[in-house]
């Protein structure tokens, strides 16, 4: 389904005191404030306790940044579907870039875990995103239509339309340099067509990430193929957060 979100990836930022005066300041300022974006916010696990009983009553969906594909065992240091809907997660992003890269997670664990996330009632935020050398090249489009295809062909025509995609170019993460609104349509036009080649349908969530700011989430949202934000840095001060919600609300969206 196609909806409007905007979600806070807090990566591993906040202890779970930070975490729970920066989710009251937040609350503070969206008092009263009228959204048509569906607001995710995903602490660390530490924080999503706290985080979630401070969501409770509101609009706001309590969203977690990994998990593990089984639903319980022997598995040192990990957390399963099960646990993160018990908290009251109903969102969870599955293939970050930082996970890619630095805990090695590849295609087909990405596929697990999304299919894990969708059987437990969770809906999958799946990352995908082209590195700077893969731009430089010219072969954008081939990296994300790999990493799309890894996942939406291996569904096996199921809950397709369960997951949210969210276009994070790996060069934009976290460096201050976005993608133009251009670069985004671009690839959001893209990956939808892919999901209409495979599925029949454009009705698909594509959210885009990397570097997003209270100054340029106006001009991303407002591409016709960009269906909201997924935030980093950006997202873990109450303020800053605030301001992207309210300015990706203007008239104009
Ligand atoms: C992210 O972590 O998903 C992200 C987009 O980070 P940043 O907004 O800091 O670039």
């Amino acid at each position: 389904m196609r909806r409007k979100i905007i979600a806070g990836n807090w990566k591993m930022y906040l202890t779970h005191s930070e975490a729970v005066s920066m989710i009251r300041e937040f609350k503070e300022l969206m008092r009263g404030v009228k959204t048509d974006y569906e607001i995710v916010i995903c602490p660390p696990f530490t924080s999503l306790y706290f985080v979630g009983e401070e969501l409770k009553g509101t609009e706001f969906k309590l969203g977690a940044q990994n998990l593990f594909y089984e639903s319980e065992g022997a598995y040192t240091g990990e957390i399963s579907p099960k646990m993160l809907t018990a908290l009251g997660c109903s969102y969870v992003i599955i293939g970050h870039s930082e996970r890619r890269k630095y805990f090695y997670e590849t295609d087909d664990v990405i596929l697990k875990k999304v299919k894990a996330a969708i059987e437990a009632g969770l809906t999958p935020i799946l990352c995908v995103g082209e590195n700077l050398e893969d731009r430089n090249k010219g072969i954008e489009k081939d990296v994300v239509r790999k990493q799309f295809e890894a996942v939406f062909g291996g569904l096996g025509g199921k809950d397709f339309d369960k997951i949210v995609i969210a276009y994070e170019p790996v060069w934009a993460i976290g460096t201050g340099v976005n993608a133009t609104p251009e670069q985004a349509q671009e690839m959001h036009g893209f990956l939808r067509d892919l999901f209409k080649e495979m599925f029949g349908s454009d009705n698909v969530t594509i959210i885009y990430g990397g570097s997003v700011k209270p100054d340029n989430i106006h001009a991303l949202t407002s591409m016709p193929d960009v269906d909201g934000a997924l935030v980093g840095g950006a997202s873990i001060k109450a303020k800053s957060f605030f301001e992207i919600i309210m300015n990706a609300s203007k008239e104009g969206n």
